[in-house]
């Protein structure tokens, strides 16, 4: 079964990302790189580097910033007001990019603290991501006909789920419930194709639920 993500709490790690990062404002970061390699782009745009990157990472990274970003310009101020009507407020990451993650993970959102305060990161797995987007939609999402169409609301599902820690909510029930909630809510807001997208996404985080709960 594929895992949407995996959540990491605290797992500091001193190694600067980048060829001259510095211990000050922005232009410092950790890595949490346990293997492989690791892109970041920070919020001011600078890339930074850790260990053996390819340029299908950094190809990653790029596709991925451009992905939330677009994301947030468009189906995501929905989630944005959903969130505030829940008293969670949602936040851009303090950086995103691409990184080697465990087998069948497709995305994170690492917390780490380092010596100039708490960073969040949104990740893609690298290289691979969006194979397992794919993968993911194939699993979740196979009533939908259209490929693009299921990719995309894989894509979507998967962002979603990762703005959904990045706001603070932990635990993979926690959180598909939180996704459950705002797809069901929209689908009764919204009608035609754009009804039927999030009625997709809504059975998609319910049939997770269930395999989580029948997990434990
Ligand atoms: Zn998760």
């Amino acid at each position: 079964m594929y895992r949407v993500c995996v959540e990491k709490e605290s797992n500091p790690r001193t190694i600067p990302v980048g060829r001259s990062s510095r211990l000050s404002g922005s232009s410092y970061w950790t890595s949490p790189l346990e293997r492989g390699c690791a892109v970041l782009h920070d919020r001011a745009g600078r890339i930074y580097a850790d260990g053996n990157c390819t340029s299908e990472s950094y190809r990653e990274a790029d596709a991925l910033v451009a992905d939330v970003n677009k994301y947030l310009k468009t189906e995501g101020k929905h989630l944005k007001d959903y969130m505030a009507r829940q008293g969670l407020r949602m936040e851009a990451p303090d950086a995103m990019g691409a990184m080697s993650l465990e087998d069948q993970v497709i995305a994170a959102v690492l917390k780490y603290d380092t010596p100039i305060g708490r960073r969040g990161i949104l990740i893609s797995n690298s290289p691979g991501y969006e194979q397992r987007v794919r993968n993911f939609g194939d699993q979740y999402m196979a009533q939908i006909e259209d490929l693009a169409e299921r990719y995309e609301l894989a894509k979507e599902f998967v962002l979603e789920h990762e703005l959904f820690h990045q706001a603070g909510i932990t635990g993979e029930i926690a959180t598909q419930r939180q996704q459950e909630l705002f797809y069901r809510q929209r689908a009764r807001q919204t009608k035609g194709k754009e009804k039927q997208r999030y009625e997709a996404k809504a059975r998609a985080a319910a049939q997770r639920i269930e395999e989580e709960i029948s997990k434990n």
